[in-house]
Formats: C-alpha cells, sequence, structure tokens
C-alpha cells in the first residue's frame, strides 16, 4: 500500500504554489493546523497562502500568521495560480464552504484528517482517526519533511492538540504525547497563552450569551441526555456573534450524571446547528450520520430544520434511543 505521508511528503517537495484551507466554523485544530501548514511550507521555501470561507474568531486572532488568512473573496480577486490545494481537519469538501469549487482546479488535492468518517477525496489521503488531532499529523508531516519547529509552526500544532482534546481532558497525556508537547514547548510555543485564548478569553457578549443556555441546561436523568438552546434572538439581545457559542455544547458535560449534551444553535430561521458532546461510553457519530452529520465519537454535529419544538422532540427522542441502546 502506498506509503500517504510519504506522498504527501513527496508532493510538498516538489510543487511551488501551495493553498491550505479548513472547514467552516473553523475551530483551534483547523486553524492552527492550517496556520502550522503555510509556516511549514514557507521554511521549504514555497509559496503558500490560507484561505477560509468565514471569520476568524477573535479568539484565535492570537496565531502567528491568522492576520494573514484571506477571505474567500480576497483569495477569489487574487486570481494567484496554485497547483495545490491543502485541506487540513476536514472530512469530506462540502465541508470548506465555497473553496470546494477550487479543488477541481488543484493538480494535487492533499487531505489530511483524523474524522473517522472522512471521504477520502484527495489525491493523498493522510488521515489517522486515532489522532487527538489533525494537529498532531502536521507535526509527523514537519518530522518526516525534516522541516525544523519554530515558535510559529510549534504554536500551531499546540492550539490544535488544546483544542481538541479539550485542554488534554478528552485524550490522555500520555508519554507519547507528552513528549511532542514538550518539543512544542522547547520550540516557542506558550502552552499557557494557548489555554487562555482557547478556553478563557471570550467577550462579555459571549458570556451574556452562555448564561442564558446555562440557564435554559435541562436533564434527562433516564437517559443522561443535557440540553440547551440559542435562539436567533438571543445573540441579537446579547449583541453577540455565532462564534461567541463556541464551547456552550461543553457544559451539559459537567453533570456528573450526564452522557451526553445536545446543544441548539439556530443559524437562520427554522434551521439549527445541532452539536452533540459525550463521554467515552456513548458515540455520538451515528447520532449525527442519522441527521446527516458527521463528526467524531465524542464530538459530532449537524444541521436540522423544522420548528424548535419539532426539531428538539426528534433529536432528543433519537438521542433517547440510542443512548438507551447502548447501555442494554
Ligand atoms: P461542533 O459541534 O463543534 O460544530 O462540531 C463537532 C465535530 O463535529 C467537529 O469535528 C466537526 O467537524 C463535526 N461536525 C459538526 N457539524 C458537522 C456537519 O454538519 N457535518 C459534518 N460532516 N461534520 C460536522
Ligand atoms: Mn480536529
Amino acid at each position: 500500500m502506498r506509503d500517504e505521508k510519504k506522498e504527501i511528503c513527496r508532493i510538498f517537495s516538489e510543487a511551488f504554489y501551495f493553498v491550505v484551507t479548513s472547514h467552516q466554523n473553523i475551530d483551534g485544530d483547523g486553524l492552527g493546523s492550517a496556520l502550522a501548514l503555510y509556516f511549514l511550507l514557507w521554511r521549504m521555501g514555497k509559496r503558500a497562502r490560507v484561505v477560509y470561507d468565514g471569520r476568524v474568531p477573535y479568539f484565535y486572532r492570537f496565531l502567528p500568521g491568522s492576520a494573514q488568512v484571506l477571505s474567500f473573496e480576497a483569495f477569489s480577486a487574487e486570481k494567484e495560480p496554485f497547483e495545490v490545494l491543502v485541506v487540513v481537519d476536514c472530512s469530506n469538501p462540502a465541508r470548506v464552504g465555497r473553496v470546494e469549487g477550487f479543488l477541481k482546479e488543484a493538480r494535487y488535492v492533499v487531505n489530511i484528517d483524523h474524522h473517522p468518517d472522512n471521504a477520502f477525496f484527495g489525491h493523498a489521503n493522510f488521515v489517522v482517526p486515532g489522532s487527538p488531532a489533525s494537529a498532531l499529523l502536521v507535526y509527523e508531516l514537519a518530522r518526516e519533511l525534516r522541516v525544523p519547529l519554530d515558535a510559529d509552526i510549534a504554536t500551531g500544532i499546540l492550539t490544535g492538540v488544546v483544542t481538541d482534546t479539550g485542554g488534554f481532558q478528552f485524550a490522555e497525556l500520555n508519554q507519547n504525547l507528552f513528549t511532542v508537547v514538550g518539543e512544542l514547548v522547547a520550540s516557542g510555543a506558550s502552552l499557557s497563552t494557548i489555554m487562555h485564548h482557547v478556553f478563557r478569553f471570550r467577550r462579555l457578549e459571549a458570556l451574556k450569551l452562555l448564561s442564558r443556555a446555562l440557564h435554559r441546561l435541562t436533564f434527562d436523568p433516564v437517559c443522561g441526555c443535557a440540553s440547551t438552546h440559542l435562539m436567533q434572538e438571543d445573540f441579537s439581545e446579547c449583541g453577540a456573534q455565532e462564534e461567541d457559542a463556541e464551547g456552550v455544547v461543553d457544559y451539559g458535560l459537567y453533570i456528573p450524571e450526564a452522557r451526553v449534551s445536545v446543544f441548539f444553535k439556530e443559524i437562520a430561521p427554522n434551521t439549527y446547528k445541532v452539536s452533540l458532546r459525550s463521554r467515552d461510553d456513548f458515540d455520538v457519530l451515528p447520532v449525527a450520520h442519522h441527521f446527516g452529520g458527521g463528526g467524531h465519537q465524542r464530538a459530532a454535529g449537524f444541521k436540522i430544520t423544522g420548528s424548535f419544538p419539532s426539531v428538539y422532540r426528534e433529536v432528543l427522542d433519537v438521542l433517547r434511543t440510542m443512548v438507551l441502546e447502548s447501555s442494554k
């Protein structure tokens, strides 16, 4: 079988013009990995750009290179050639938004990801579902390419790891991960700065929004499901934006008996983005797949349309059934 990591190294060495992108509703793993790849390619003497179809959340703007991220509009206007499109932390091409249209223009599409439901849409696919973060695959590539880590690359990678492990709570900080983190820190990444921005750096508007979600949090002790929601008027009344709801879903799992947390975010009238989180013993991926979404075993999501009461009932019914099935 072809070694995908080696194939990507070959493409990285041969080509010159690169574009790096990640999924919409970007998180610290998507952005940290994309920016680490961007710096890595520059260090290799390549011309690289990062494009993202969305707005970079303010709490990730501490990341080196984040000011260089091109919007879809700026990227389209530039008309600069590219040979390779690197898609990182993204299970399928539809998730990159309008950047999807550029996939067919690339000589090579490189797919670097850790989602179990990755669609293997690239010419080269470095997909490791067991990896706690896509950023760790970028780390492996840097090693394979013998590009020395510097503070810019290390900060992107460590931000990916910190985000997707929930600050080392969802993946055990074992000896192996500890060694990698040690190297990233030795290369100039600041763990305290990253932790601060990822978890404890939120606008007042975001905290007001969180208080509404917490106020509405309900818990069903029979199936261990915690649930809450935010409607469009919550956002407007709090002066909040979509990114201000980042992390809201995590609170349901603070409840000791909770097995799963679900959060409904109204993104347009009667359209909801649903986030799911679970503890080790329950797999939320089949629930997300049931509704046409995807993700990981412990963190997944999907979109659904309908009135809130009907959407809420439908999702909770499926969740309850699946949770109770899984404990049989
Ligand atoms: P979040 O709830 O933070 O938006 O997403 C949690 C995880 O589920 C992430 O890994 C994300 O990529 C995935 N995810 C969220 N929404 C969707 C969706 O609509 N489709 C797919 N395929 N994955 C999703
Ligand atoms: Mn990820």
